[in-house]
């Protein structure tokens, strides 16, 4: 893979982002125009709706004005026939039907007139929801316009990146290419990736073997990162100037968080110090407390800790062990000389003894 071979798909793949970027802008509009359209289409529907029911309300109507118009024919007929009747059972039989065609025309009105009060009050809602959806229509129409002026215009620039992409395309080695779109393919959007720095995968930070950095970095062919399956390019300039700024910027971060560690420090070996005088203020009391108690009590005088003397050596046990550790501590030929059997046998061994231990096992 030539340098420019590896720009080339660098770039592609900028065009190839940007038209992927451009495509969710164009949805986002559509989705925001559905939006802002919503209300006046449900207005829009409603207004439709009115409409078709007075149609369908006024084509009823017409029928029974045709029903009416037929009777009142009827009814006419029926009269004229009425002064030719010859005898009382024909002027029985058509007075009967002229009443039944009278009623019939009653009813016919009666609808007609019910008819015409529903057509009179559909019309109202149908004005009211009319002016409703006009002054929807009104109020979202600048939003309408600005939304729709800025999806044409996406749009075209979509239209212009690709036509840009084709043209580009063509320009790339078609096996290197099937290489790029097969990984571009993928759900990740990304095909060709820089090495970083520190020798990782720019795309998926695992780290590539030196070997196969060398080759990316000098060699000549299309390598592919084993964690990600992106090609991978050595870093550019700018890559690296990228990346130098990032350091940077979490170089500073931890300074400033080291600065505020110190003053953290600082204020808990503060914490402790008190604490500590507090303590020792304490401790203090209890001596001289304890001191008080104990010449108060049999007035007789501690023993002097630190001055066991021979004598007590010899009388007292108790002494002689603490003497006995006294002299394994700093062993002094004095003492071991001058010492008990028992203390003899501690520091058997010693150098400084001048008998062999053996014969003094032996004699016992
Ligand atoms: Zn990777």
């Amino acid at each position: 893979m030539t340098p420019q071979t590896r720009t080339s798909l660098k770039e592609l793949q900028q065009l190839d982002q940007d038209i992927a970027q451009v495509r969710s802008a164009v949805q986002e509009l559509e989705l925001l125009l559905e939006e802002v359209d919503a209300p006046v289409l449900r207005s829009e529907q409603d207004v439709k709706g009115l409409q078709k029911r007075l149609q369908e309300v006024k084509l009823v109507e017409q029928r029974v004005e045709l029903s009416i118009e037929e009777r009142q024919v009827r009814s006419k007929k029926l009269e004229g026939r009425m002064e030719e009747v010859r005898n009382v059972r024909e002027e029985a039989a058509v007075h009967a039907e002229l009443e039944m065609v009278r009623r019939a025309l009653e009813n016919d009105e009666q609808e007609a007139l019910s008819l015409l009060d529903q057509i009179r009050r559909i019309e109202e809602r149908l004005d009211e929801q009319d002016a409703a959806y006009q002054e929807a229509l009104t109020e979202v129409e600048p939003r309408r316009v600005e939304l729709t002026q800025e999806r044409l215009g996406t749009e075209e620039r979509l239209e212009e990146l690709k036509e840009k992409r084709k043209t580009f395309a063509e320009g790339i080695d078609p096996s290197e290419r099937r290489v790029y779109e097969s990984i571009m393919a993928g759900s990740t959007g990304v095909a060709v990736s820089e090495l970083m720095p520190d020798g990782a995968c720019g795309n998926c930070f695992s780290v590539v073997p030196l070997q196969v950095q060398n080759e990316i970095r000098h060699g000549t062919g299309m390598i592919r990162c084993e964690g990600c399956g992106v090609i991978l390019t050595p870093e550019s300039a700018e890559g690296i100037a990228r990346a130098e700024a990032e350091n940077e910027r979490i170089m500073e971060a931890l300074e400033l968080t080291e600065e505020e560690r110190d003053v953290e420090r600082a204020v808990v070996a503060e914490a402790i110090a008190a604490e500590a005088a507090e303590e020792a203020a304490v401790v203090e009391e209890v001596v001289e407390t304890g001191l008080a108690a104990m010449l108060g009590d049999g007035g007789v005088e501690p023993e002097p800790e630190a001055a066991p003397g021979e004598e007590a050596a010899e009388s007292e046990p108790e002494a002689a062990l603490a003497e006995e550790e006294a002299t394994i501590a700093a062993p002094s030929s004095e003492a071991a000389e001058d010492s008990t059997p028992m203390l003899d046998e501690v520091v058997e061994g010693d150098s400084s003894s001048d008998r062999p231990v053996t014969d003094d096992d032996a004699g016992v």
